[in-house]
């Protein structure tokens, strides 16, 4: 049988979705999500350092991958990363498979059947009918085809592997362990083509396959090949790659002819007589590249390829550490580096130069700081920074994406991440005794089979002292499960009386006190455990403790590599909370610091000496602190000793990072802390590592050649540009949980779903947090209006209402967005039974605000209106509990003027205390007759400071005959036109 998809018969049998599909059916669903991946492009030729991209000397490639989250009626699972959509979703299905002990032997093709199944594809892709095909396989063909002599037509098995996957998937499946050993896929391959012996051949000893009846001239002449336009010869730039250490890495060249195979000219520089016995590795260095390492096969290879031990024994010696290294495969004896293949892409060659400084980019992009310097753009200054503190001040890939970078480069799995809610409350808040506790288990059963993503729900009920700690385990990963918790918790502390009790405390306590806790496990591609990370701290936000986490894996095995002493590494693995296993970490990575840590002294001393900075310059005054945001311009040179000139290597206009982290070379932030915004600085230090210079510099030969000369510095060059203190951003995500708007946004729609209000005005919408955030609930609310002045706020509010109310309107019929000042009338602003204005206020001047105050009360007149401004007072906690040396900062300041603490964002222009506050209410209120109340979020109201949001909630006051009459002192009166001033930016009606 001619089979040309393999795959095509038994289409969706035997995958892991079709197993998912057929026990649950539509109950499964997948939810795709797209994760930008910022990756170098450590393959191409690079410009020139110091070209003008802000932030980077270095060009960065974006790859948008996916990541799925498969949901099932008990549990849900998260997929790693993937290039593409349906293999993140294949994953994803993989793992709930495993997760539910399903062993898919039922669908899965035996031994013998993929067997059969590989020789029928291997008959296909020899037939007439391929060769018409555009596949890259039958590029390196009609190559063969074109040869002189004896090897026309034999071709190479390894490029079969090489090139098409579904003969890769089937040698997999008749035996997993060709993924760590692909020799015994070309075994299988030669298997399959003797059992072709009338079509096809391939002598024992050798590993080509040739057809015996060749084929009909006007396939090879097809149209393919017609179309081609004048042949033209090809330069490849690659690296020849010595097995012997002590020899040195060289660039190589050479032309390909469109006459010559270029595989045989490969062979050629190995000193080979054809491309015939020539292996080729897996792809190595960025995603979907076409770079790989090819070699000769070691004499014994095919012999005894079936029995990977005693190959491994038999070659030994001829093992090429740095290639093998590069591409997670054993490769023997001398390799070349190239990017040169017949892709799906184009019939031509496809061709890559490879440079040095392409090399050791590839190199460093094996460890975890080198990839994180590389997501930076700046190898020789940026640095792993040790904290995570915030996403908003975290510059470069984020630690999660640099771990799953990392693995995906060394062969293994995706890390697994589990994260766990712990909640934590004072007993005394609790309605029930411990032993009624107890009946939350049957209670969280129906939870469980409701919500659909919790594992185990209340594991754990005790009390210790004051405080009763219950654990509930979420197994939904990166997926936001505390929103879909509450969204949950709030479904049942409406919908189910007898629930009332128990999930208030869960309500309760996962707002205000629940904590995560986060494990990672890198796996090995065959599942094992080789590393497990499993800190007690836990974290207000899951975000920061998987990110947290990450990091620490990162920051030891970076440790790792650099080559440090055994002894030290198990002890900071275990101040780390990291246990690993020592044989299995040691076999994956045993390359690692032979590799990297060769200069490991020479670090240690780099750090550890003091350099001489010199700060020039009249300074702003204000210096930055630890958790500001530093934005610099820099440039580094390496400066030989004897008077040589200097040469560039690195260098950026504009280049930021959070001050305190260590997220740049340590030199460089102890400089910048003395530093202030204007001024310059210049200081030097020894060479760090050679790696980092050469994967910096575009100029291997001369730079190397310095190195080698001369005892030669580094120099920076730096300007402090820029201090931003992100007091807000800091407040929002460090201090509360949930974030301070998002508190605010819930006071709000508590308040909402309270009241009967059919119609909803937010005055200074933004972007439009509050409006999106009420479609998530249930409310009576038809009508739905925002007003701001930034129409770029406005476009981004208007996209983010439009998909959502396409997708579900629920009650709401009219939605329109204006772009206006809030201060300005406009009759169509009058009238709505709601109104909200939360953060808005401190925007403008005082005088302003309180013609807000007067317009929004005498005339917009909602029936109850809600304005949120910061709280002055709060402030102290936020700044005193910064940096040290801002405490004095702020003592000097309270001394000195009226404002002894910093706003919380650059663009306030007040901030309020409480008592300004209030009577700035208080007046407005009395004179337009409304109550007010005033409450918060953040904080507490009892306690000093108070809230850290303070609130006003004003209501109308029903009309009586005590009081006046209103229109008095409204500035619009029923007969009087106004003139509107307001322009619709965005409308929509649930009849469009
Ligand atoms: N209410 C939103 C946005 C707060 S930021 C939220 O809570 O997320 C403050 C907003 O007020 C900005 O979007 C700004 O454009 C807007 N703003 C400031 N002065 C305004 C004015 N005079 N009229 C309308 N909007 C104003
Ligand atoms: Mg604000």
């Amino acid at each position: 049988m001619e089979v040309e998809g393999v795959a095509g018969g038994r289409k969706n049998t035997g995958t892991p979705k079709a197993i998912i599909n057929s026990k649950f059916g539509s109950n499964a669903s997948y939810v795709v999500e797209e994760v930008v991946e910022h990756v170098q492009d450590v393959c191409t030729e690079v410009s020139v350092p110091g070209l003008s991209v802000p932030g980077l000397s270095i060009p960065k490639k974006v790859h948008i991958m996916y990541r799925c989250r498969l949901e099932l009626p008990e549990f849900s699972v998260v997929s790693g990363t993937f290039r593409k959509k349906k293999d993140a979703e294949q994953d994803a299905a993989q793992q709930a498979v495993d997760k539910l002990g399903i062993h898919p032997s039922i669908g899965k093709p035996t031994w013998e059947e993929s067997l059969e199944e590989l020789v029928s594809r291997i008959s296909y892709l020899f037939s007439d009918k391929f060769l018409g095909t555009r596949h890259p396989m039958t590029g390196h063909l009609r190559a063969t085809l074109r040869r002189e002599g004896n090897h026309c037509g034999s071709f190479p098995i390894s490029v079969i592997t090489a090139c098409d996957v579904k003969v890769n998937s089937l040698c997999k499946k008749i035996d997993p362990k060709v993924e760590s050993n692909p020799s015994l896929a070309l075994s299988f391959i030669k298997v399959a083509a003797s059992k072709l012996s009338g079509s096809l051949s391939s002598p024992d000893e050798k590993l080509w396959i040739k057809r015996l009846n060749p084929y009909p001239h006007d396939i090879i002449e097809s149209p393919i090949d017609q179309e081609s336009c004048p042949p033209e010869v090809a330069t490849v730039h690659a690296l020849y790659i010595p097995s012997v250490m002590e020899e040195p890495v060289e660039p190589i060249s050479f032309d390909v002819l469109p006459s010559v195979y270029y595989m045989d000219i490969i062979a050629q520089k190995l000193r080979m007589a054809s491309a015939s016995e020539l292996l080729i590795s897996r792809p190595t260095g960025k995603v979907s590249s076409e770079t790989k390492l090819y070699y000769a096969a070691p004499e014994m290879y095919w012999s005894e390829a079936s029995s990977s031990l005693q190959l491994a024994e038999s070659c030994k010696d001829s093992l090429n550490v740095r290639a093998s290294y590069l591409c997670d495969q054993d490769i023997y004896g001398n390799a070349i580096l190239a990017a040169v293949d017949y892709t799906w892409k184009s019939k031509e060659l496809s061709v890559e130069d490879i440079s040095m400084q392409s090399y050791y980019r590839m190199l460093i992009n094996k460890t975890p700081a080198g990839a994180y310097k590389l997501s930076r753009g700046a190898v020789i200054t940026a640095a792993l920074p040790s904290v995570f503190t915030t996403k908003t001040n975290w510059r470069g890939l984020l630690p999660r994406d640099i771990l799953s970078t990392f693995c995906r480069q060394h062969g293994l799995a995706e890390p697994s991440f589990s994260t766990s809610l712990v909640l934590l409350k004072p007993s005394s808040e609790l309605s029930g005794s411990p032993k009624e506790m107890g009946t939350m288990n049957p209670l969280n059963e129906t939870e469980q089979a409701d919500a659909g993503f919790l594992t185990s729900t209340i594991e754990e009920s005790t009390e210790s002292g004051s405080t009763c700690q219950c654990e509930v385990k979420v197994s939904c990963e990166l997926a936001g499960p505390s929103k879909k918790l509450k969204t949950m918790i709030s479904e049942n502390a409406t919908g189910q009386a007898s629930a009332g009790f128990s999930t208030s405390i869960i309500k309760e306590s996962v707002e205000s006190e629940s904590t995560y806790q986060c494990e990672v496990k890198i796996l090995s591609k065959t599942q094992e455990v080789i590393l497990v990370c499993s800190p007690k701290e836990s974290f207000k936000r899951q975000n920061d403790c998987i990110q947290t986490v990450a990091l620490r894996v990162l920051s030891w095995l970076n440790m790792y590599f650099l080559g440090i002493e055994p002894e030290k590494l198990n002890t900071s693995a275990e101040a780390l909370d990291i246990t690993f296993n020592p044989e299995r970490f040691h076999e994956e990575f045993k390359f690692g610091p032979s590799i990297h840590g060769y200069q490991q002294r020479d670090i240690q001393e780099v750090i550890n000496k003091k350099s001489q900075v010199d700060i020039e310059g009249q300074g702003s005054g204000i210096s930055p602190t630890s958790g500001s945001l530093a934005r610099i311009t820099y440039s580094v040179s390496l400066v030989p000793a004897d008077g040589h000139t200097k040469e560039l290597l690195e260098s950026a206009d504009e280049f930021e990072f959070e001050m305190g982290t260590g997220a740049v070379i340590s030199h460089l932030e102890v400089a910048i802390a003395q530093m202030s915004v204007g001024q310059s600085a210049c200081f030097s230090i020894d060479i760090p590592d050679q790696e980092q210079i050469l994967a910096a510099s575009d100029d291997f030969t001369r730079i190397n050649s310095l190195l080698n000369s001369y005892h030669c510095r580094l120099e920076y060059s730096v300007k402090l540009l820029h201090i931003t203190e992100l007091l807000e951003d800091k407040m929002e995500q460090a201090f509360f949980s949930p974030t301070l708007s998002k508190q605010r946004v819930e006071f709000a729609v508590d308040r909402i779903r309270q009241s009967d209000a059919t119609s909803l005005i937010d005055f200074g919408c933004g972007s439009g947090s509050l409006l999106d955030s009420l479609l998530d609930y249930a409310t009576g609310l038809e009508k739905i209006v925002g007003v701001d002045i930034s129409v770029k706020s406005l476009i981004h509010a208007a996209k983010v209402l439009h998909s959502k109310l396409s997708k579900d309107s629920g009650t709401i019929k009219s939605a329109v967005l204006y772009d206006g000042s809030i201060t300005v009338l406009d009759s169509r602003l009058c009238g709505f039974d709601m109104g909200t204005c939360l953060e808005v206020i401190e925007h403008m001047e005082e005088e302003q605000a309180h013609m807000f105050g007067d317009i929004v009360l005498g005339s917009f007149r909602p029936k109850t209106m809600i304005i949120s401004t910061p709280n002055y007072e709060y402030n102290v906690i936020l700044q005193g509990s910064s940096a040290g040396n801002q405490e004095e900062n702020v003592h000097e300041k309270s001394q000195a003027g009226e404002h002894p603490f910093k706003f919380r964002n650059h663009d306030h222009k007040f901030e309020w205390t409480r008592q300004q506050f209030e009577s700035w209410a208080t007046k407005i209120a009395t004179k337009h007759h409304y109550w007010v109340q005033f409450s918060g979020v953040g904080g507490s109201g009892d306690v000093e400071p108070g809230f850290a949001s303070q609130i006003a909630v004003f209501t109308m006051e029903p009309p009586s005959p005590s009081t006046p009459s209103r229109t008095g002192d409204s500035p619009v009166s029923s007969t009087e036109e106004v003139t509107d001033s307001c322009k619709v930016v965005w409308e929509w009606n649930s009849s469009n």
